[in-house]
């Protein structure tokens, strides 16, 4: 683990993002994923729906290394911060285009509880999807998990319990821009 900038002055702490993951190895997961997406949906068109805002990254070079055509939406609901505690989920933007009988891969950036995710697959469940799927960059190794990590059919790469960053990953909105998955440590 190397120490990167930037360095980001938050009250009296200054918070430092370490890279975790490189570019180049996070791409490589992404690659795999995308593979193994391609091999099993061959001639079904899937609908990829991802999971704003902490996905955006993750699906655009996920779709780019896809080499079967698909289709795209997005869901958003509260995020962590916005969250009044633990399961009070709020959808914030619901996809638009139909899933009734169509192959649905849902992409998520991390998961942590995995509520989240818990409550995307079910509104889409309830709308009578032909198949339903999730392909999840970072798997937390929580104490709060809820969700059996064998229940996520495409899953990247495990994330120690820590505060993750970059590769479209925010904390309070910054460092979404970092090409590499890092996370931020009080100094
Ligand atoms: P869960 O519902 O699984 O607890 O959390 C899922 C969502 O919370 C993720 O989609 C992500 O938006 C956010 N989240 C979970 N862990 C982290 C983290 O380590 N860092 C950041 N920035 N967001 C996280
Ligand atoms: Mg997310």
């Amino acid at each position: 683990m190397s120490d990167t900038s930037p360095l980001c002055k938050k009250s009296r702490f200054i918070m430092s993002v370490k890279q975790l993951i490189s570019e180049k190895e996070v791409l490589e997961v992404v690659g795999n994923l995308a593979r193994r997406i391609g091999r099993d949906y061959q001639g079904k068109k899937p609908l990829l729906i991802g999971c704003l805002t902490g996905s955006f990254v993750f699906m655009a070079d996920l779709v780019r290394r896809l080499t079967i055509p698909v289709e795209c939406d997005f869901m958003k609901v509260s995020s962590y911060e916005d969250r009044m505690s633990a399961g009070e989920i709020k959808l914030l933007l619901d996809a638009t285009l139909p899933v009734k009988d169509r192959h649905v891969i849902v992409i998520e950036d991390i998961v942590d509880t995995g509520q989240s995710l818990t409550f995307i697959l079910e509104r889409l469940r309830s709308k009578n999807p032909k198949s339903l799927e999730s392909c999840v960059l970072l798997y937390k190794e929580s104490p709060r998990i809820t969700i059996p990590k064998n229940s996520i059919l495409y899953l990247g790469s495990a994330v120690p319990d820590v505060f993750i960053v970059g590769y479209g990953i925010d904390y309070a909105q910054n460092h979404r821009e970092l090409p590499y998955v890092g996370y931020v440590e009080r100094e």
